[in-house]
């Protein structure tokens, strides 16, 4: 019978998932959940790793948040943060235009002494520079594993800040980068120039600091300024404010009453960034906190 046979065997070796230790367990998550960012993406709150949260569309938030060690609870949508940070960097590199020529200019600097060419390598051509960069481009597009490596040349480390909203209890992150020009050349062109330069050869080149905003601006923040300015010098009303700007005359009015907040209270740049727990956000508590306090005045 088969069932008696099946018993006269040992039953195989094999994981089982009740013996697997919470080490192993995290090896195992992050095998699944590797993402491109899961390297290079962190946090400036604990300058941790940040992590994925969650199944399906689950955000990006700090890694401290689970051990309750960090009071920034602020996440991003991972599809949304996929796109922002390709899409800002695809956006970037693709309108460099005279920067493409100071980057070829400044190669050639390097690999050449005193008008003599030494180096073997000679700079990549103009098609060669643009050859490389569609290759990136096309990495970058699909954000899955694939391009991590690519990513980590192009931006070392990205940041996330907490940044909170003018006038509102509310955080929201942005990340900060360098786009290294250097990440563009090819291959042979980066390690004939290692060979000659002391240090790292991104220093010998320009980047760009980059700020990407990781949420969705509503009307009144987005269009605050220029609502008030399109009603004051252009005498627009609700409607036509609306129509100029592609929102509603409802958002209109609200964008020139944040515009007007805003103007009072001196603010030019909406988003302030938070190096501590907001005094203000009782939503901020750290996770455990009410448990804690329950225990605290239960008998
Ligand atoms: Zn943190």
């Amino acid at each position: 019978m088969a069932s008696h046979a099946a018993t006269d065997r040992e039953p195989e070796e094999g994981p089982y998932f009740d013996e697997i230790d919470e080490k192993q367990s995290s090896i195992i998550e992050e095998a699944y959940l590797r993402r491109p960012l899961s390297e290079i993406f962190v946090r400036n709150c604990c300058e941790q790793k940040m992590r994925r949260d969650g199944s399906g569309n689950g955000g990006y938030r700090c890694s401290q948040i689970r051990q309750h060690r960090c009071w920034n609870k602020a996440s991003s949508e991972q599809q949304m943060t996929h796109d922002t940070i390709g899409g800002a960097i695809i956006q970037t590199i693709r309108s460099l235009g005279k920067g493409l020529d100071r980057l070829l200019q400044r190669v050639s600097e390097l690999l050449e002494d005193h008008g003599r060419r030494q180096a073997r390598q000679s700079p990549p051509t103009r098609k060669e520079l643009e050859d490389r960069i569609e290759q990136i481009i096309e990495q970058v597009r699909t954000m899955d594993r694939t391009c991590r490596q690519e990513l980590e040349l192009l931006v070392g480390q990205i940041q996330a800040v907490p940044y909170q909203q003018f006038g509102t209890n509310q955080v929201v992150l942005r990340v900060r980068f360098q786009l290294r020009l250097m990440a563009l050349l090819p291959f042979q062109t980066r390690a004939a120039l290692a060979a000659r330069c002391d240090g790292p050869i991104e220093e010998q080149f320009e980047s760009i600091p980059m700020l990407v905003d990781l949420f969705y601006r509503s009307a009144g923040p987005k269009h605050g300024l220029e609502a008030l300015r399109l009603k004051e010098e252009e005498h627009l009303g609700p409607t036509a404010i609306g129509r100029r700007l592609g929102i509603t005359k409802r958002q209109a009015n609200i964008a020139v009453q944040y515009g007007k907040a805003m103007r009072a209270a001196g603010v030019t740049d909406l988003y302030v960034e938070l190096t501590e727990t907001p005094a203000a956000a009782s939503r901020w508590r750290p996770p455990g906190y009410r448990k804690a306090q329950q225990n605290k005045e239960s008998p």
